[in-house]
């Protein structure tokens, strides 16, 4: 069932989202060669409860997962895609690009939010991996607008990707964007692809999450034997951004924004 979000709610979730934003920009200033994922995921987990707030993903238990996640940050290096397990012997180094994931829980309500963060110097085609990605992200959110569909989010989305002509990605479609709010995941979900005027309509006062996943490679993935750690079949690399949004009667709001 798709919620509307009273404005109560959606002053909280508001809140929420300034919050995790701000946690995910100071885990992003961390995030260089030498550290381990697992510094940024306490130093993360640090600055949530901090602010009296709780880190959405610790102890998580996606359906089908027979353990919770054991981690406030979700740390993908290179060929992770998403939910990679933060490690003390996982230490980044110069050229890696890394995706952050994070959920925050305020007063009741969730937000989320992730992005790939380069670490020192990397290569351009990565480089260009990781714009594209975050273009992309901007192309869907300015498709999600009341009267619109969750199929038209993921039509621009998988347009905009294969409009590309230089570099062919694949498009990571066994996950997906998803309501937020009550519940970290919750309907509808939000394919990366799609057919235009197809799914679930918007309709003002909706909160989602978009979330584009590209590859280098193709769009296969399979999962670690940590039953969480996602990674490109063809061992190439893979970057990721999401933001909470909430829909209107004309612009999307981006609420996890600084
Ligand atoms: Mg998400």
């Amino acid at each position: 069932m798709v919620i509307i979000k009273t404005t109560e709610e959606i002053e909280i979730i508001r809140e929420c989202g300034r919050r995790l934003a701000t946690v995910l920009h100071k885990v992003k200033e961390k995030v260089t060669a030498g550290i381990s994922t697992k510094e940024l995921d306490l130093y993360a987990e640090k600055l949530i409860r901090d602010m009296g707030d709780t880190p959405a993903f610790l102890n998580y238990r996606p359906e089908g997962a027979n353990k919770p996640f054991p981690s406030s940050l979700c740390v993908s290096v290179n060929d992770e895609v998403v939910h990679g397990i933060p490690r003390k012997n996982r230490i980044l180094k110069e050229g890696d690009i890394v995706s952050i994931d994070l959920g925050v829980k305020h007063k009741g309500l969730f937000t989320d939010m992730a992005m790939t963060v380069p670490v020192g110097k990397v290569n351009p085609i990565d480089l260009k991996l990781m714009q594209i990605t975050e273009q992309a992200l901007q192309v869907g959110i300015d498709s999600a607008v009341a009267g619109n569909t969750v199929g038209d989010i993921g039509y621009a989305i998988e347009s905009f990707i294969k409009s590309n002509k230089s570099q062919k990605y694949g498009i990571v479609e066994v996950l997906s964007g998803h309501g937020v709010g009550h519940e970290i995941h919750e309907d509808p979900y939000i394919p990366n692809f799609g057919k235009p005027g197809t799914g679930a309509k918007l309709k003002a006062g909706m909160i989602i999450a978009l979330e584009p996943m590209l590859n280098l490679g193709t769009k296969h993935v399979t999962i670690d034997d940590d039953g969480y750690t996602i990674r490109t079949a063809d061992g190439k690399r893979s970057a990721h951004f999401e933001h909470t949004i909430l829909i209107t009667e004309g612009e999307p709001e981006i609420l996890t924004k600084v």
